[in-house]
């Protein structure tokens, strides 16, 4: 049934009165802010609350045009059009958030619903019902900020870092710019934290993030990587020149002792730093090359920096290469063990011999030199389950030689990592029990830093397995720390020589100077010393000169497979 004119009339006016009385009430509500506007989008009612939230008092408002008060710029095409479409074709403005502008030119974040009045008039209305979001924003954002905020030092995190420099990667795409990623770590914090505890540490890691700060300068991201690691992203570096300059400021930002409280620390960094796009276009390959180039740094002897190389890219790639091979190596057999003899120098005998490891993987021709896997076993803990096999293979030997009636020492090799594993005394007592050994059946040899870095826990270890007759001995003496203060504390019997000392001793005056002061100072603390890498007989005379109890070397033998031992020790009954 159709209405009549009069009827629709009515209606019409029916609507027109609900439709104020819901806007009146509407605009009653406090932070609901109504702006109506005409079919020009000139303003024709303002309420109160669109004062507050835009800054634009009644007067001021009214008349004007919507895009010309609160739009901002970019979004006014999309204002009119949308309005326009509405108007002509019927299609509602949807709701939701959006970022306006106050009078004052800041930014203010509405919920905003629009409202079409008299929609089939000449004339009609827009209004517009606007929530302030502002609390919920300014919330928002400090959640925002707290998830990517370092609560340390203020700096950004990690997770801030990944998608900042994810944001320039994608950028840089576009644009032919290129980007430095410096990585900085700091040098033995450990330390510092298990020396002067964890406040000092804390103290220390944020007056050096102070320092970085000041050193990169504003332009530059400066992120908490975690830990006692930071990284710094910098913009368009224009020659190799700014890059070296930057990287030897920063390690010089560690030149000044820091002052924390009472204590003055003196601490170094190692840097390494890579480039985008040059190194890698991917973030975790930028963060995993400027890390690799880092680590290298600090195999160089720390306090300095290095940029990533080619070389270092191959050298990367050939040690990934090996540490997967040598997974799988303990299951397919790929290991021996070869014993170097230790001759006793006045009687010429040999007493004990030393168990150097071989690789010889099943697709290679060559064995793995040691001193190339062997850092890698350690790095990646694969060393953890080598030096099992090592000392199960070590026991095992001595066994048979045992039941043959040969009773020499087999000094292993062991490394810090497996000594941080806490149970490596109860396997090595596990396995000599294991092969009905005697304690001084196998010896250990450890070197300096390994020791200077043990806890009370290892030092305890240690003075219970020399309390058994166990023999240990300090590898590689005179390459590490070679704190003599140190040596006291050790529970050790033997001090072994680094092959360099020996090497030039009996002609340079200085390298014989140190030989005879380490062999003077061992025997005060009553330690054997024995002398590695004797090599000729000058050598050999000289060392007996010096009073050297014990030798290993080329002169009397290289490393031997078992069964070659044997028939040395046949020979020499
Ligand atoms: P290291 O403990 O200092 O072992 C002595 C190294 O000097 C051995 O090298 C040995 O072959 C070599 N050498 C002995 N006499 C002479 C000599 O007269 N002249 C010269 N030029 N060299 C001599 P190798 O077997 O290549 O081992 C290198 C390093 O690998 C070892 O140094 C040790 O640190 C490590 N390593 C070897 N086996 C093991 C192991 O089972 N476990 C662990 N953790 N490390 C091992
Ligand atoms: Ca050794
Ligand atoms: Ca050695």
């Amino acid at each position: 049934m159709a209405l009549n004119k009069n009827e629709v009339n009515t209606l019409d006016t029916d609507f027109a009165s609900a439709e104020s009385h819901f806007l009146n009430l509407i605009s009653a509500l406090p932070k609901v802010s109504v702006q109506g506007y005409d079919k020009e989008r000139r303003v024709i009612y303002w309420n109160t609350s669109s004062e507050d939230i835009y800054g634009y008092s009644q007067e001021e408002a009214l008349g004007k045009r919507l895009e010309d008060l609160i739009i901002p710029a970019l979004m006014r095409d999309d204002v009119l059009s949308v309005h326009k479409k509405w108007l002509l074709e019927g299609i509602p403005i949807p709701s939701g958030e959006l970022a306006l502008q106050r009078k004052d030119g800041k930014t203010v974040h509405v919920f905003s619903s629009h409202v079409m009045l008299g929609e089939h008039t000449d004339s009609p209305e827009m209004y517009c019902v606007d929530i302030d979001l502002s609390e919920q924003h300014a919330i928002r954002n400090e959640l925002e900020k707290l998830a990517t905020t370092d609560l340390l030092t203020g700096l950004p995190n990690r997770r801030y870092l990944e998608m900042a420099l994810e944001e320039r990667v994608k950028k840089a795409g576009h644009e032919s710019t290129s980007m430095a990623i410096f990585f900085i770590d700091l040098d033995m914090f450990k330390d510092i934290n298990d020396t002067l505890g964890h406040t000092w540490g804390d103290r220390l890691l944020k007056s050096f993030a102070d320092r970085l700060k000041e050193c990169v300068g504003e332009a530059s991201f400066l992120a908490r990587f975690g830990g006692d690691e930071f990284v710094v992203l910098v913009d368009d570096i224009v020659d190799r020149q700014s890059l070296v300059n930057l990287a030897e400021e920063i390690v010089d930002c560690c030149k000044e002792r820091f002052c924390l409280g009472t204590e003055k620390v003196f601490i170094t960094s190692s840097v390494g730093v890579c480039l985008f796009p040059t190194d890698g276009v991917e973030v975790d390959t930028l963060l995993k090359n400027a890390d690799a180039a880092m680590y290298e740094a600090k195999e160089q002897g720390r306090n300095r920096y290095n940029i990533f190389s080619n070389d270092l890219s191959v050298m990367l790639h050939k040690q990934r290469n090996i540490a997967s091979r040598l997974r799988a190596s303990i299951e397919n057999n790929e290991f021996t063990l070869l014993y170097q003899p230790q001759v006793d120098l006045k009687s010429g005998k040999i007493v004990s011999c030393e168990a150097l490891l071989r690789w010889t993987p099943n697709i290679a021709e060559h064995s793995v030199p040691p001193d190339v896997f062997i850092p890698i076993a350690e790095r990646t803990d694969l060393i953890i389950s080598i030096g099992s096999w090592v000392l199960e293979k070590a026991c095992e030997q001595a066994r048979e030689w045992r039941n043959m009636g040969i009773d020499i020492c087999i000094h292993i090799n062991v490394s810090g990592r497996e000594l941080e594993q806490g149970d490596f005394f109860e396997r090595l007592a596990r396995c000599r029990e294991n092969y009905g050994l005697p304690p001084h059946a196998i010896g250990l040899e450890l070197t300096e830093n390994m020791l200077i870095k043990s806890d009370e826990q290892v030092l305890l270890g240690l003075q219970e397995q020399r309390s058994m007759g166990v023999e240990v001995s300090i590898d590689d003496f005179g390459t590490g720390y070679s704190s003599l203060s140190y040596l006291k504390r050790f529970p050790v019997s033997h001090l072994k020589i680094d092959r360099s000392f020996l090497e030039n001793a009996p002609e340079s005056d200085y390298d014989g100077a140190l030989m005879e002061a380490i062999v003077n100072l061992g025997h005060k603390l009553n330690l054997k010393i024995v002398v590695e890498g004797i090599e000729t007989q000058t050598q050999l005379t000289y060392c007996l000169r010096l009073g050297v109890e014990c030798a290993q070397g080329y002169l009397f033998a290289k490393p031997l497979a078992a069964s070659a031992i044997q028939k040395r020790l046949e020979c020499q009954q």
